[in-house]
């Protein structure tokens, strides 16, 4: 893990190992006046429904709109939070952002579920699970509308704790994806632990399945295998038609990526939403973000 966080400071901070110090040190400061002020922006990324051809469900992406640095992306802060036991107050500040947006679009007539990335050392941390139940009731929306995307390759310190959290979780409804699957050490091991709903096909495997036999085999026997394990599966890192065309077909059940969509602000979403999209078309509305 340090080995990977030495790789993220290092492409943050390019000049000397001082300034990416002093730019922790900063973020660490600045994080509870970024929340008072509302400078942490979630975003959503649209997950493709592959049978209905509709946008029915969204990933919360977290961003930090630094009045002095500029918009900085997840990796240049969630590694830094996580390790100083910080992470849990902003995974719990896009939590209710998520939840306050998916009721505005609710009460605009559109559907759409909310998907929020939970690392697991927030799963266990003390009260993660009352506050996350509680802002999750407040939004008056059924908890079966919110999924919780854990990645594989994420520590479990204490596994059996998380695994027990993980089923309060599913007990109250709420549905437990398996994020990045594939690239993690012990997939099988997992599938056999925890309480999934979901698989999510890390983008890995995704993207050149189209022209990648192996990467076509791989893909396939999954969402084969996820099926037969009564899990949906969703495809993520779509970047091209004829990718997409390819999930349809073996029977992937959501795509995501930026030939869906790319993350959007919550307004932009529910016009794209609103849309259905033919099989081969690109999406009506896409905006950098
Ligand atoms: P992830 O959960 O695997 O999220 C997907 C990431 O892949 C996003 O990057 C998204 O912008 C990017 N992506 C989506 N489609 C495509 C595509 O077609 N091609 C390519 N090349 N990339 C694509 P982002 O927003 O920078 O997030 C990176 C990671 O940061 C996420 O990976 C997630 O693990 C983490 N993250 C983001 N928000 C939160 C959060 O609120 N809490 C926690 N714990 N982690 C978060
Ligand atoms: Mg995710
Ligand atoms: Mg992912
Ligand atoms: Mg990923």
């Amino acid at each position: 893990a340090s080995a990977k966080r030495a790789g993220k400071l290092w492409r943050l901070h390019t000049q000397e190992a001082g300034a990416a110090i002093n730019l922790e040190l900063d973020l660490l400061s600045e994080l509870d006046e970024a929340l008072r002020s509302g400078n942490i922006a979630v975003l959503y990324q649209p997950k493709l429904n592959l049978v209905t051809r509709r946008i029915d469900s969204v990933e919360a992406l977290v961003r930090w709109n630094h009045p002095k640095r500029g918009l900085l992306p997840p990796d240049c802060f969630i590694p830094l939070f996580e390790e100083r036991g910080r992470l849990d107050e902003l995974t719990l500040a896009v939590l209710e952002q998520a939840m306050d947006d998916a009721k505005r679009w609710h009460s605009d007539g559109l559907h759409i579920a909310i998907a929020v990335n939970i690392s697991a050392a927030v799963l266990t941390s003390e009260n993660f699970e009352t506050r996350a139940l509680a802002r999750i009731a407040h939004s008056g929306l059924p908890a079966e509308q919110v999924t919780f995307e854990v990645t594989e390759s994420a520590h479990f310190e204490d596994t059996a704790e998380a695994i027990a959290m993980l089923e309060r979780f599913r007990a109250a409804g709420i549905r437990i994806s398996m994020d990045d699957y594939g690239t993690g050490q012990s997939a099988l091991n997992y599938l056999k632990l925890l309480p999934l709903s979901e698989l999510k096909i890390d983008r890995m495997f995704v993207a050149q399945v189209h022209t990648d036999r192996g990467d076509a085999m791989l893909v396939r026997s999954t969402v084969q295998l996820a099926h037969e394990l009564g899990l949906k599966v969703v495809a993520e890192g779509i970047e091209e038609a004829a990718c997409l065309d390819f999930l349809t077909e073996i029977g992937c059940d959501h795509a995501q990526g930026y030939f869906v969509g790319r993350p959007l602000a919550a307004n932009d979403l529910a016009a794209l939403a609103a849309a259905t999209l033919p099989a081969s078309q690109p999406p009506p509305l896409v905006s950098a973000a």
